[in-house]
Protein backbone atom coordinates (compact mmCIF):
# COMPACT_ATOMS: atom_id res chain seq x y z
CA UNK A 1 0.00 0.00 0.00
CA UNK A 2 1.37 3.47 -1.09
CA UNK A 3 0.40 7.07 -1.63
CA UNK A 4 -1.77 8.08 -4.61
CA UNK A 5 -0.04 9.73 -7.19
CA UNK A 6 -0.38 13.69 -6.64
CA UNK A 7 -0.62 15.69 -9.61
CA UNK A 8 2.35 18.24 -8.24
CA UNK A 9 0.83 21.75 -8.85
CA UNK A 10 3.65 24.83 -9.82
CA UNK A 11 1.10 27.38 -8.40
CA UNK A 12 0.09 27.94 -5.17
CA UNK A 13 -2.43 30.41 -4.38
CA UNK A 14 -3.81 31.35 -0.50
CA UNK A 15 -5.89 34.62 0.58
CA UNK A 16 -5.47 35.84 -3.03
CA UNK A 17 -1.35 35.68 -2.23
CA UNK A 18 0.98 33.52 -4.50
CA UNK A 19 4.02 31.54 -3.00
CA UNK A 20 6.19 30.39 -5.50
CA UNK A 21 7.96 27.39 -5.21
CA UNK A 22 11.16 27.79 -3.33
CA UNK A 23 9.89 30.37 -1.25
CA UNK A 24 8.33 30.96 1.82
CA UNK A 25 5.75 33.33 4.02
CA UNK A 26 2.81 34.17 5.87
CA UNK A 27 -0.38 34.88 4.80
CA UNK A 28 -3.17 36.52 7.27
CA UNK A 29 -6.49 35.27 6.00
CA UNK A 30 -9.54 37.40 7.09
CA UNK A 31 -12.17 34.69 8.61
CA UNK A 32 -14.10 36.84 10.77
CA UNK A 33 -14.72 40.37 12.33
CA UNK A 34 -15.03 41.30 15.67
CA UNK A 35 -17.31 43.88 17.44
CA UNK A 36 -15.58 46.72 16.35
CA UNK A 37 -15.53 45.97 12.48
CA UNK A 38 -11.96 44.92 12.28
CA UNK A 39 -11.11 41.74 10.88
CA UNK A 40 -10.27 38.50 12.39
CA UNK A 41 -6.66 37.55 11.26
CA UNK A 42 -5.95 33.55 10.84
CA UNK A 43 -1.89 33.70 10.28
CA UNK A 44 -1.11 30.58 7.63
CA UNK A 45 2.66 30.18 7.15
CA UNK A 46 3.31 27.95 3.88
CA UNK A 47 6.78 26.86 2.76
CA UNK A 48 7.31 25.62 -0.60
CA UNK A 49 10.31 23.20 -1.49
CA UNK A 50 12.07 24.09 -5.41
CA UNK A 51 10.35 21.32 -6.47
CA UNK A 52 6.52 21.06 -6.36
CA UNK A 53 4.63 17.63 -4.60
CA UNK A 54 2.13 16.97 -2.18
CA UNK A 55 0.34 20.00 -0.10
CA UNK A 56 0.32 19.17 3.63
CA UNK A 57 -1.48 21.17 6.31
CA UNK A 58 -0.79 21.23 9.94
CA UNK A 59 -3.66 22.89 11.93
CA UNK A 60 -3.03 23.62 15.57
CA UNK A 61 -6.04 24.96 18.05
CA UNK A 62 -9.00 24.45 16.64
CA UNK A 63 -9.73 23.77 20.56
CA UNK A 64 -8.61 27.66 21.29
CA UNK A 65 -6.96 25.95 24.85
CA UNK A 66 -4.96 23.35 23.21
CA UNK A 67 -1.85 25.17 22.38
CA UNK A 68 0.66 22.67 22.41
CA UNK A 69 -0.09 22.07 18.18
CA UNK A 70 0.81 25.60 17.95
CA UNK A 71 4.32 24.84 19.78
CA UNK A 72 4.67 22.53 16.91
CA UNK A 73 3.89 24.96 14.61
CA UNK A 74 6.10 27.89 15.40
CA UNK A 75 9.37 24.91 15.78
CA UNK A 76 8.17 24.16 12.15
CA UNK A 77 8.84 27.60 10.78
CA UNK A 78 11.61 28.47 12.96
CA UNK A 79 13.66 25.23 13.10
CA UNK A 80 12.25 22.34 11.85
CA UNK A 81 15.64 20.13 11.81
CA UNK A 82 15.01 18.79 8.17
CA UNK A 83 14.36 20.40 4.37
CA UNK A 84 11.86 20.35 2.46
CA UNK A 85 12.84 18.52 -0.47
CA UNK A 86 9.10 18.19 -2.21
CA UNK A 87 5.90 19.77 -1.98
CA UNK A 88 4.26 22.69 0.02
CA UNK A 89 3.35 22.87 3.62
CA UNK A 90 0.83 24.87 5.02
CA UNK A 91 1.01 26.03 8.49
CA UNK A 92 -1.32 27.41 10.73
CA UNK A 93 -0.76 27.97 14.36
CA UNK A 94 -4.01 28.51 15.66
CA UNK A 95 -7.35 28.17 13.94
CA UNK A 96 -9.53 28.83 16.17
CA UNK A 97 -8.14 32.51 17.05
CA UNK A 98 -11.24 33.75 18.81
CA UNK A 99 -11.22 30.99 21.32
CA UNK A 100 -7.67 31.59 21.64
CA UNK A 101 -8.17 34.91 22.75
CA UNK A 102 -10.15 33.92 25.50
CA UNK A 103 -7.53 30.63 26.51
CA UNK A 104 -11.30 28.85 25.63
CA UNK A 105 -12.03 25.32 23.69
CA UNK A 106 -15.10 27.56 22.59
CA UNK A 107 -15.93 29.83 20.28
CA UNK A 108 -17.80 32.85 21.63
CA UNK A 109 -21.34 31.76 20.60
CA UNK A 110 -20.48 29.00 22.85
CA UNK A 111 -19.79 26.09 19.95
CA UNK A 112 -17.39 23.76 19.40
CA UNK A 113 -15.40 24.73 15.78
CA UNK A 114 -14.31 21.13 15.67
CA UNK A 115 -17.91 19.86 15.35
CA UNK A 116 -19.28 22.02 12.67
CA UNK A 117 -16.89 21.64 10.11
CA UNK A 118 -17.32 21.85 6.73
CA UNK A 119 -19.40 24.72 7.83
CA UNK A 120 -21.35 27.16 6.08
CA UNK A 121 -21.00 30.70 4.73
CA UNK A 122 -24.60 31.56 5.58
CA UNK A 123 -24.35 30.01 9.21
CA UNK A 124 -23.91 31.00 12.86
CA UNK A 125 -20.38 32.69 13.43
CA UNK A 126 -19.00 29.57 14.05
CA UNK A 127 -20.09 28.33 11.14
CA UNK A 128 -18.81 30.75 9.04
CA UNK A 129 -15.51 30.16 10.80
CA UNK A 130 -15.45 26.85 9.66
CA UNK A 131 -16.20 27.61 6.29
CA UNK A 132 -14.00 29.70 6.04
CA UNK A 133 -11.06 27.27 7.37
CA UNK A 134 -12.43 24.69 5.14
CA UNK A 135 -12.52 26.42 1.90
CA UNK A 136 -9.33 28.74 2.26
CA UNK A 137 -7.13 26.08 3.97
CA UNK A 138 -8.14 22.86 3.90
CA UNK A 139 -9.92 21.68 0.20
CA UNK A 140 -6.14 23.84 -0.90
CA UNK A 141 -4.16 20.60 0.48
CA UNK A 142 -4.23 17.01 -0.22
CA UNK A 143 -3.29 15.76 3.54
CA UNK A 144 -4.00 17.21 7.04
CA UNK A 145 -2.35 16.77 10.30
CA UNK A 146 -4.33 18.56 13.23
CA UNK A 147 -2.61 18.75 16.45
CA UNK A 148 -4.85 18.56 19.51
CA UNK A 149 -4.30 18.02 23.59
CA UNK A 150 -6.62 16.37 26.44
CA UNK A 151 -9.52 18.55 27.49
CA UNK A 152 -8.78 20.80 30.15
CA UNK A 153 -8.02 18.70 33.30
CA UNK A 154 -6.57 15.68 31.51
CA UNK A 155 -3.99 15.02 30.05
CA UNK A 156 -3.15 12.56 26.85
CA UNK A 157 0.01 10.55 26.21
CA UNK A 158 1.08 11.00 22.95
CA UNK A 159 -1.59 9.42 20.20
CA UNK A 160 -2.51 9.60 16.42
CA UNK A 161 -5.84 9.37 16.11
CA UNK A 162 -7.50 8.17 11.78
CA UNK A 163 -9.97 6.50 10.39
CA UNK A 164 -7.60 2.51 10.21
CA UNK A 165 -10.10 1.56 7.16
CA UNK A 166 -9.54 4.32 4.70
CA UNK A 167 -6.26 3.18 3.66
CA UNK A 168 -4.51 6.78 2.94
CA UNK A 169 -5.37 7.78 6.40
CA UNK A 170 -4.04 4.96 8.14
CA UNK A 171 -0.32 5.51 6.36
CA UNK A 172 -0.39 8.94 7.29
CA UNK A 173 -1.10 7.80 10.99
CA UNK A 174 0.95 4.89 11.06
CA UNK A 175 3.97 6.69 9.89
CA UNK A 176 3.49 9.59 12.43
CA UNK A 177 5.30 7.08 14.32
CA UNK A 178 3.50 7.18 18.10
CA UNK A 179 3.02 4.51 20.05
CA UNK A 180 -0.73 4.54 20.15
CA UNK A 181 -2.62 4.45 16.90
CA UNK A 182 -6.55 4.85 17.37
CA UNK A 183 -9.19 3.92 15.31
CA UNK A 184 -12.18 6.03 15.16
CA UNK A 185 -13.79 8.74 11.74
CA UNK A 186 -13.63 10.83 14.70
CA UNK A 187 -17.23 12.79 15.69
CA UNK A 188 -19.36 14.68 13.04
CA UNK A 189 -18.21 18.12 12.28
CA UNK A 190 -14.67 17.11 13.30
CA UNK A 191 -12.54 18.60 10.93
CA UNK A 192 -10.62 15.73 10.73
CA UNK A 193 -13.80 13.34 9.65
CA UNK A 194 -15.29 16.38 6.55
CA UNK A 195 -11.70 17.14 5.42
CA UNK A 196 -11.25 12.90 4.67
CA UNK A 197 -14.74 12.94 2.98
CA UNK A 198 -13.73 15.65 1.07
CA UNK A 199 -11.02 14.06 -0.10
CA UNK A 200 -8.50 15.36 2.17
CA UNK A 201 -7.13 12.11 4.13
CA UNK A 202 -6.74 13.45 8.10
CA UNK A 203 -5.16 12.58 10.90
CA UNK A 204 -5.23 14.11 14.47
CA UNK A 205 -2.59 14.33 17.23
CA UNK A 206 -3.16 13.98 21.10
CA UNK A 207 -0.72 15.00 23.00
CA UNK A 208 -0.69 16.54 26.69
CA UNK A 209 -2.52 19.32 28.00
CA UNK A 210 -4.28 22.82 27.50
CA UNK A 211 -3.05 25.76 28.53
CA UNK A 212 0.64 24.71 27.66
CA UNK A 213 3.44 24.18 25.38
CA UNK A 214 5.31 21.24 26.56
CA UNK A 215 8.48 20.64 25.03
CA UNK A 216 8.85 16.74 25.35
CA UNK A 217 5.14 17.16 23.26
CA UNK A 218 6.59 19.83 20.38
CA UNK A 219 9.39 17.11 20.18
CA UNK A 220 7.23 14.26 19.45
CA UNK A 221 4.90 16.62 16.92
CA UNK A 222 7.56 17.60 15.08
CA UNK A 223 9.10 13.61 15.10
CA UNK A 224 6.04 12.83 13.97
CA UNK A 225 5.43 15.37 11.40
CA UNK A 226 8.95 14.69 10.08
CA UNK A 227 7.92 11.19 9.92
CA UNK A 228 4.51 11.61 7.80
CA UNK A 229 6.55 13.71 5.13
CA UNK A 230 9.25 11.27 4.85
CA UNK A 231 6.60 8.81 3.84
CA UNK A 232 5.09 10.99 1.27
CA UNK A 233 8.73 11.70 -0.31
CA UNK A 234 9.06 15.49 0.66
CA UNK A 235 11.98 15.02 3.02
CA UNK A 236 14.90 13.01 2.85
CA UNK A 237 16.16 10.62 5.76
CA UNK A 238 15.08 7.88 7.70
CA UNK A 239 12.18 8.05 9.63
CA UNK A 240 12.42 7.52 13.34
CA UNK A 241 9.65 4.58 14.37
CA UNK A 242 8.44 4.53 17.91
CA UNK A 243 9.83 1.61 20.21
CA UNK A 244 6.51 -0.19 19.31
CA UNK A 245 3.42 0.54 17.67
CA UNK A 246 -0.32 -0.74 18.67
CA UNK A 247 -3.51 -0.30 16.69
CA UNK A 248 -6.28 0.34 19.30
CA UNK A 249 -10.07 -0.02 18.05
CA UNK A 250 -11.13 0.40 21.73
CA UNK A 251 -10.65 2.36 24.61
CA UNK A 252 -12.73 2.48 28.42
CA UNK A 253 -12.59 5.28 30.68
CA UNK A 254 -12.03 4.56 34.45
CA UNK A 255 -14.23 6.30 36.58
CA UNK A 256 -14.64 7.32 40.27
CA UNK A 257 -16.72 5.72 42.60
CA UNK A 258 -16.86 8.26 45.22
CA UNK A 259 -15.92 11.64 46.26
CA UNK A 260 -12.26 12.35 47.46
CA UNK A 261 -9.36 12.61 46.23
CA UNK A 262 -6.77 10.28 44.60
CA UNK A 263 -3.54 8.97 45.00
CA UNK A 264 -2.24 7.69 41.39
CA UNK A 265 -0.72 4.27 41.17
CA UNK A 266 0.04 4.82 37.50
CA UNK A 267 1.16 7.28 34.75
CA UNK A 268 0.42 8.11 31.52
CA UNK A 269 1.72 5.61 29.24
CA UNK A 270 2.36 2.79 31.51
CA UNK A 271 0.98 -0.76 30.78
CA UNK A 272 -1.37 -1.98 33.33
CA UNK A 273 -3.03 -5.69 33.69
CA UNK A 274 -6.75 -5.92 34.30
CA UNK A 275 -7.52 -5.59 38.12
CA UNK A 276 -4.19 -3.66 38.81
CA UNK A 277 -4.65 -0.32 41.49
CA UNK A 278 -4.83 2.21 39.22
CA UNK A 279 -5.20 4.43 42.13
CA UNK A 280 -6.44 4.89 45.70
CA UNK A 281 -9.03 7.44 46.30
CA UNK A 282 -8.67 8.82 49.90
CA UNK A 283 -10.89 11.41 52.03
CA UNK A 284 -9.26 14.46 52.58
CA UNK A 285 -7.29 13.33 55.54
CA UNK A 286 -5.99 10.93 53.73
CA UNK A 287 -7.79 7.50 54.58
CA UNK A 288 -8.41 5.06 52.25
CA UNK A 289 -12.03 4.92 50.96
CA UNK A 290 -11.63 2.86 48.12
CA UNK A 291 -9.52 1.16 45.60
CA UNK A 292 -9.62 1.74 41.66
CA UNK A 293 -8.55 -1.70 39.93
CA UNK A 294 -8.20 -1.68 35.88
CA UNK A 295 -11.54 -2.77 34.48
CA UNK A 296 -8.83 -3.96 31.26
CA UNK A 297 -5.42 -4.56 30.08
CA UNK A 298 -3.51 -2.04 28.39
CA UNK A 299 -2.63 1.37 28.45
CA UNK A 300 -2.77 4.30 30.21
CA UNK A 301 -3.70 6.65 27.47
CA UNK A 302 -5.08 9.53 29.36
CA UNK A 303 -5.17 10.72 33.40
CA UNK A 304 -7.58 13.07 34.86
CA UNK A 305 -4.75 16.20 36.36
CA UNK A 306 -6.90 16.74 38.81
CA UNK A 307 -6.90 14.45 41.92
CA UNK A 308 -9.96 15.59 43.36
CA UNK A 309 -13.03 14.23 42.16
CA UNK A 310 -16.69 13.23 42.82
CA UNK A 311 -18.54 10.05 41.73
CA UNK A 312 -18.41 9.68 37.87
CA UNK A 313 -15.74 11.38 37.34
CA UNK A 314 -13.34 10.15 34.62
CA UNK A 315 -9.95 9.32 36.21
CA UNK A 316 -8.42 6.71 33.82
CA UNK A 317 -8.37 6.27 29.69
CA UNK A 318 -7.21 2.91 29.08
CA UNK A 319 -6.19 1.91 25.68
CA UNK A 320 -7.09 -1.76 25.53
CA UNK A 321 -5.09 -4.27 23.74
CA UNK A 322 -4.69 -8.18 23.31
CA UNK A 323 -2.25 -10.45 25.30
CA UNK A 324 -0.23 -10.51 21.69
CA UNK A 325 -0.23 -6.85 21.92
CA UNK A 326 0.77 -6.46 25.14
CA UNK A 327 3.93 -8.89 25.22
CA UNK A 328 5.03 -6.98 22.14
CA UNK A 329 4.52 -3.87 23.64
CA UNK A 330 6.64 -4.70 27.00
CA UNK A 331 9.47 -6.42 24.92
CA UNK A 332 10.32 -3.30 23.27
CA UNK A 333 10.40 -1.03 26.23
CA UNK A 334 13.84 0.73 26.25
CA UNK A 335 15.07 4.15 27.20
CA UNK A 336 14.39 6.48 24.54
CA UNK A 337 12.41 9.44 23.89
CA UNK A 338 9.09 7.92 25.44
CA UNK A 339 10.42 7.25 28.42
CA UNK A 340 11.58 10.96 28.71
CA UNK A 341 7.97 11.72 28.12
CA UNK A 342 6.39 9.17 30.44
CA UNK A 343 8.79 10.75 33.21
CA UNK A 344 7.41 14.22 32.52
CA UNK A 345 4.35 13.77 32.65
CA UNK A 346 4.17 11.19 35.62
CA UNK A 347 5.70 14.91 37.39
CA UNK A 348 2.11 15.93 36.08
CA UNK A 349 0.55 14.02 37.95
CA UNK A 350 1.35 12.59 41.71
CA UNK A 351 2.43 8.91 41.08
CA UNK A 352 3.23 6.54 44.33
CA UNK A 353 3.17 2.62 43.84
CA UNK A 354 0.78 0.59 45.47
CA UNK A 355 1.77 -1.43 47.93
CA UNK A 356 0.61 -4.67 46.64
CA UNK A 357 1.27 -3.54 43.24
CA UNK A 358 4.62 -4.80 42.84
CA UNK A 359 5.01 -7.52 40.32
CA UNK A 360 1.98 -7.53 37.78
CA UNK A 361 2.24 -10.49 34.98
CA UNK A 362 1.06 -9.35 31.98
ZN1 LIG B 1 -9.01 19.20 20.75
Amino acid sequence: MSFRDIKARKTFEIGGKRVNLGSQRTVDLTISETYSGHPVVMPVHIVRAKEPGPVVAVTASVHGDEINGMGVVRQLVLDPGFKLSKGTLVLVPVVNVLGFERFSRYMPDRRDLNRSFPGSGGGSLTARVANAVFEQVIRRCDYCIDLHSAAVRRTNFPNVRADLDQHETRLLAESFGTELVIHGKGPDGSMRRAATDAGVPTIILEAGEVWKIEPTMVEVGVRGIRNVLIALGMVKGRRKPARYQAIVRETTWLRAVHGGVLRFHVSPGDVVAKGQPVATNTDLVGREKNLLLSSASGIVLGMTTLPAVKPGDPVCHIARLDADQLRSVVASLDESLSDRFRDYMASAVSVEEHSESSDWAI
